[in-house]
């Protein structure tokens, strides 16, 4: 396992769709390999989680993991180890909720953006195996996050410019409003 570099907004690997694996390649040694490494550099950057794109690799796989208290979203409530391979996402409803994210590959960067409060993940694990699941809350906009990474948008696409703001700002003038409306709604929604 390695700890690979993550590339920055404005290498053309983030903008493009990554493409479905096959079963045989998920199997492979190598893409077992890419799995480990995302998962390594994930923990070593602290992110809620990373897509393969993130590392150089458009094939559709992304991690997320949020053990104990994150310390870069630490509103977050955790989420266990979870590899998604060939994931799709579908919305149980309209319904929508403000957010405030930052990017592993936009250093620097946070702003707010709309997500689906309520979806549907379908997504094979690294052994190949299929899954269906429903997210809420702040674990469903984490996974739209990252399926949006293999589709080639980052969240400054969906966020409202006049709120982007460096992490410092944030923390000065906008994380204890924020952390203040989103954990109420997270009580409301269970997550
Ligand atoms: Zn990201």
């Amino acid at each position: 396992m390695s700890v690979r570099e993550i590339v920055e907004i404005g290498h053309p690997v983030l903008r493009e769709r990554s493409r479905e694996l096959t079963r045989e390649e998920l199997r492979s040694a190598e893409i077992q390999g890419l799995i480990d490494d995302l998962i390594e550099t994930r923990r070593a950057a602290d992110g809620a989680g990373l897509a393969a794109n993130q590392v150089g690799v458009a094939v559709r796989i992304a991690v997320a993991e949020i053990e104990g208290v994150n310390p870069r979203y630490p509103y977050k409530p955790p989420i266990p180890l979870t590899v998604i391979v060939n994931p799709t996402i579908e919305p149980l409803d309209d319904e929508l909720f403000e957010v405030n994210e930052g990017c592993l590959s936009v250093p620097g960067l946070r702003g707010d953006l709309r997500r689906q409060v309520a979806i549907r993940l379908r997504y094979l694990d690294r052994e190949g195996a299929e899954h269906e699941e429903i997210k809420r809350g702040l674990t469903a906009g984490t996974f739209q996050h990252e399926v949006d990474h293999l589709d080639g948008i980052l969240f400054v696409d969906r966020a409202d410019p006049r709120t982007l703001t460096t992490w410092e700002q944030f923390d000065r003038f906008h994380r204890d409003a924020f952390v203040e409306r989103i954990t109420a709604f997270a009580e409301l929604v269970g997550s």
